[in-house]
């Protein structure tokens, strides 16, 4: 009998732990072949004319997708790099190295779908199949208390019903040894060049540097955890305090799963409910992905609750000064330098940005959140598009003038020294006062 061979196309899932399309390939078949494309279409500009990647992000992706290959190799293995687009590339090398099936975990928004779709039917014209999984969610969708169509559309009820009537599964085993066919040409790592980038400045005025990978992702989980849970000791209680994790760039490539994050949380505080404030802010990400599921485009481009009239006559303009932080508004402006200089803004910052953006410069919030795409370097589709749906009043929990529980902010986080060159220390704590 013949050997079996299954391709796994890594996307958002660059990890070995807790990774079910590796581990069931490897226990369906005899071989397995690891394969990651960069896709041309990620680097193109978007028609509201922002790159779709920017440079931060971009490197990060690249520092993920090396470090994923260290990992396959030091499990034995090799991950085969190709730039190009998958519904061309996956049937090659299926051909090639005579793949039986191709595994690869299921998206949600609009572009990432349509190219599974475009994968599925190319593979389908060779008699091979495109198997899907479920993998980004914190609760997996079959354990949900409602069928999809059914979902709470209220963040708050989703949660309520969720937390009471679910389960986070256990992580996958991470595997042992890994088989490969012999592999003729792994091919190399592109360059940011190759793919129409430019290599980012690193700013020193940079919170935090963030560096693309699974080792990178699990060591800040441990940092994260054990300052913590130091500093919680101290206090003496666990959620007097609550220091965002940083986690978000890893998360958004899957170099880290959410049930991983949930699991090692949980393991290492006193309290051993499912309510420590990270695995809440976890359930947001849930809640848009799982919106995007229930609602599909429709989710983001329901019609502007403010009449298309209600923009400023003059918004290319004064989008124009908000992305390059000139609004004249020193919080915004501070914001806005950090997050180009950076590719990284905090919660709070996104909401009051995205905020300003929408109510008081009455620009399309559209256009922010295609910004926002280019630019963050932790960018998710149904996070950010579904987040600026929400503050613009739109999607499927719709208020106007949205702003969230910003209180919750530390200081500690709201200050830095972008902040700090542009305004005024007593002016820091009420931004939206000052809008
Ligand atoms: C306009 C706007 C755009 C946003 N775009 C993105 C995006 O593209 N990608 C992204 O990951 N997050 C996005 N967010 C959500 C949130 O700002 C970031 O997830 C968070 O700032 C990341 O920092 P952290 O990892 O320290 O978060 P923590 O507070 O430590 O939270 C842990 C994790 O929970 C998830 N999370 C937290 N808050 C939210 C939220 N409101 N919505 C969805 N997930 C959440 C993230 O995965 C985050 O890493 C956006 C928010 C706004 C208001």
């Amino acid at each position: 009998m013949s050997e079996k061979t299954i391709l796994v196309w890594f996307r958002n899932d660059l990890r070995i732990h807790d990774n079910e399309i590796l581990l069931e390939a490897i226990r369906k078949a005899d071989k397995i072949l690891p394969v990651y494309c960069f896709d041309p279409f990620y680097f193109t500009k978007s028609s509201s004319g922002e790159f779709k990647t920017g440079n931060f992000r971009a490197r990060f992706l690249f520092e993920s997708v090396a470090d994923l290959r260290k990992n396959l190799q030091e499990h034995g293995a090799e991950l085969v790099i190709r730039i190009g687009d998958p519904a061309e590339i996956l049937p090659q090398l299926c051909e090639e190295y005579h793949v039986n099936e191709v595994y690869h975990h299921r998206e949600v928004a609009y572009e990432e779908t349509s190219i599974s779709e475009q994968v599925e039917t190319a593979l389908w014209k060779i008699k091979l199949n495109l198997k899907h999984f479920i993998g980004h969610t914190l609760y997996h969708k079959e354990d949900l208390p409602f069928p999809i169509k059914d979902i709470p559309d209220s963040f708050v009820t989703f949660k309520k019903k969720i937390e009471r009537d679910s389960n986070v599964r256990p992580c996958i085993d991470t595997p042992g040894e890994i088989h490969t066919p012999v592999i003729t040409d792994a091919g190399e790592l592109p360059t940011l060049r190759q793919l129409g980038l430019t290599e980012p400045a690193d700013d020193p005025r940079a919170t935090t540097k963030f560096i693309g990978g699974e080792t990178e992702a699990l060591r800040q989980l441990n940092y994260f955890i054990s300052n913590n849970s130091a500093v919680s000791a101290k206090n003496g209680k666990i959620d007097s305090l609550f220091v965002t994790s940083h986690l978000s760039p890893w998360i958004s490539v899957g170099c880290i799963s959410l049930r991983q994050i949930y699991w090692d949380v949980l393991k290492n505080e006193d309290n051993q409910h499912n309510n420590s404030p990270l695995i809440v802010e976890l359930l947001w990400r849930d809640y848009f992905r799982f919106m995007f599921k229930k609602h599909g485009q429709k989710f983001i481009t329901a019609k502007n609750s403010n009449d298309v009239s209600d923009f400023a006559v003059n918004q290319d303009e004064l989008f124009t000064n908000w992305k390059n932080g000139e609004t004249g508004t020193p919080l915004i402006d501070a914001i806005m330098h950090e997050l180009n200089a950076t590719g990284y803004i905090n919660n709070y910052s996104r909401q009051t940005t995205a905020g300003y953006l929408v109510n008081i410069l009455k620009v399309d919030w559209t256009k922010g959140a295609a910004y926002f795409e280019e630019k963050l370097i932790d960018y998710s589709p149904a996070s950010n598009w579904g987040n600026w749906a929400f503050i613009a009043g739109i999607g499927s929990d719709p208020k106007d003038s949205r702003y969230y529980n910003t209180a919750r902010q530390t200081d500690l986080e709201t200050k830095n020294s972008f902040i700090d060159t542009w305004l005024p220390a007593d002016k820091v704590k009420s931004p939206v006062n000052t809008l």
